[in-house]
């Protein structure tokens, strides 16, 4: 195309020819030669990976280089035949440049894009036939015509014939083809790619503009400036090259990226329409939107395509959000998968909404992880509750011990008195009972106390608090109660012991029991002062012949020494247990 401008300024013949500068066209050409060979050397060794992009424009540096030396010799102080072969030798470079600039702007749009061997092979067509034709003497002709051109003399005085106008508009097509790909690519780039992809824009619309411009005249006598504009396409390209590392940017394909993920990722269109999904999301839609809906079903209402996913309302609105994902469960394959699928607007690079984008993320793993955790947590709460329990029971008879006693006693008492009620003790004795033990063995010793506990449990009332203190013990705590419904409690169990035997199956044995009775306030106001109080009168019920309840008075009876003794060792004990409470 460019030789098409240089016919158009010789038609005057030598004349014109003298007033143009040769040696400014040969600087014009070398310099163009000399940009060329430094982008294609950048293309080639700062490429890493293979990507279409840098390839092609590697390959558009060589052929642009070739052709602006060949221009260069065409123009050059030489032989006229070897202007000649220089001048034909220009259209291969020409037709490999035009297809590696098609080429480039295809892989610039971001679409991981690289030519198949049919493109390959196509675009290798023109030039081959363009080099044979232009290499062979007479078929050159076909190109250019007349006497000079036959006698391959003078090239400026050569006539342009049919095969050369059918080049220039071969090499038109791919240029305007790899213009509006290098303009769909910047129009659609993401804002990451925009400034390099507007650079390569511009670097490809240079050339083109100063070529159109040329063939109106209105360069004159100046020169044919397209190298010029290629020089300044190869400079701009090399500056994002190096600059903004084009290279390094250029393989980051988003839609590559899109592609592979594992994760299902989806468009809608602003009225809800299905219209973007990689193969993930595929796969998932034709698993879920059953048979009747086809394979097609990019383009189809997105409620309808997704109506077993429940993420739109009655009114056909989307119930997730970026910052608030919808979680679902979808059956695929007869196997549960659950998926948090997040939304988020898509915005142009004007910010206007053009749709909406899903990603699925495939929840499944996770949550049984999760499920897992919870129950292993609830086993362990479990785990740790009946320790905790355990360690505030009895195990013979599964009452609370006296430990537990011991932690609950301060704050019942603590809540009566706040309440401004009364709250009774009862101590309670098995009479004699080393003679159970001894008369009838000690299993069925542990049968009495398990069936003593289980009468306990059965009488004492609700928000009572019953406790083996220790051995044949027990203590009982009665909120509410006053020294008088403490002691009617204790003697119906005293009743109740003396009437019904104690024991299971054949272990049961006739026992009878005492019970001193204290209360809060009249016998004391701590939980030491109330249980010596009760344990007293336990013993003032020993003393005067078991089988009785006794309350305790306050100032207490007349003590005989032995008495003094027996108590000092109960009172020590009582005094170390209520010391922490
Ligand atoms: P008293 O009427 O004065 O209370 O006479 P006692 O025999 O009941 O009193 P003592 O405290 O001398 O005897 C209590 C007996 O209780 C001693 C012990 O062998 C028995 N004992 C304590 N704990 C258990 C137990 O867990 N199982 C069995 N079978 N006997 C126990
Ligand atoms: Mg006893
Ligand atoms: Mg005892």
């Amino acid at each position: 195309m460019r030789r098409a401008c240089a016919r158009e300024r010789s038609r005057g013949g030598e004349g014109v020819r003298a007033a143009v500068n040769p040696v400014v066209h040969l600087l014009v050409y070398l310099a163009a030669a000399v940009v060329f060979v430094v982008v294609a050397v950048g293309a080639f060794r700062r490429r890493g990976p293979r990507t279409a992009t840098a390839t092609s424009l590697g390959v558009l540096a060589v052929a642009g280089a070739w052709w602006s030396l060949a221009d260069a010799v065409s123009v050059g102080p030489f032989d006229e035949r070897v202007q000649s072969v220089a001048a034909l030798a220009s259209f291969p470079g020409v037709a490999v440049a035009v297809g590696a600039f098609a080429c480039l702007g295809r892989s610039a749009t971001g679409t991981g894009w690289i030519p198949s061997r049919a493109v390959l092979a196509g675009l290798s067509v023109e030039p081959i036939l363009v080099t044979v034709t232009a290499a062979t003497n007479p078929w050159h002709q076909l190109f250019y015509s007349g006497t000079a051109a036959a006698t391959l003399g003078d090239p400026v005085l050569w006539e342009r014939a049919p095969l050369f106008w059918l080049h220039a508009l071969y090499s038109y097509v791919l240029i305007a083809t790899g213009l509006v790909l290098v303009a769909r690519g910047w129009w659609t780039a993401p804002p990451a790619f925009r400034r390099q992809r507007w650079h390569l824009l511009l670097a490809s619309v240079v050339p083109v503009l100063v070529n159109v411009v040329n063939l109106t005249g209105a360069f004159g006598d100046l020169g044919d400036p397209t190298p010029l504009g290629f020089a300044v396409t190869a400079g701009v390209i090399g500056n994002a090259m190096f600059r903004q590392d084009f290279i390094a940017f250029a393989p980051v394909a988003r839609d590559v990226l899109i592609e592979r993920i594992s994760d299902p990722v989806l468009a809608l269109s602003p009225d809800g329409r299905l219209i973007d999904a990689n193969p993930a999301a595929l796969k998932l839609l034709l698993a879920t939107a059953g048979p009747r809906l086809g394979t097609q079903l990019i383009g189809m209402p997105a409620s309808l395509v997704m109506s077993c996913w429940g993420l739109f309302d009655a009114d056909g609105r989307l119930v997730a959000a970026e910052d608030e994902p919808a979680h679902l469960t979808l059956v695929v394959a007869g196997t549960a998968m659950d998926l948090e699928v997040r939304a988020s607007p898509l915005v142009d690079g004007r910010g206007r909404e053009i749709g909406t984008v899903l990603v699925a993320r495939d929840v499944t793993e996770v949550n049984a992880q999760r499920a897992r955790l919870v129950e292993q947590l609830a086993t362990i709460e479990r785990l740790r509750s009946d320790l905790a329990e355990q360690a505030v029971r009895d195990p013979l008879t599964d009452l609370h011990n006296r430990r537990h006693l011991m932690e609950r006693f301060g704050p019942m008492l603590g809540e009566a008195a706040g309440a401004g009620e009364p709250l009774a003790v009862v101590v309670l004795d098995l009479d004699r009972f080393k003679r159970v033990n001894d008369e009838h063995g000690h299993l069925t010793g542990d049968a009495v106390l398990i069936a003593m506990a289980q009468r306990l449990r059965e009488c004492v009332p609700t928000g009572a608090l019953a406790a083996r203190w220790g051995g044949e013990e027990f203590v009982v705590v009665v909120p509410g109660a006053d020294l008088t419904e403490g002691a009617v409690l204790a003697e119906t169990l005293r009743r109740r012991c003396e009437a019904e035997p104690l024991g299971s199956g054949e272990r049961v044995v006739r026992c009878t029991l005492s019970a001193g009775v204290a209360a809060y306030p009249v016998s004391g106001e701590t939980v030491a002062d109330l249980l010596l109080a009760a344990d007293r009168a336990l013993y003032e019920a020993k003393d005067h012949g078991r089988n009785l309840v006794r309350r305790a008075v306050p100032g207490g009876a007349a003590e005989d020494a032995g008495r003094v003794r027996r108590r000092r060792r109960h009172d020590d004990d009582v005094a170390d247990e209520a010391a922490p409470a």
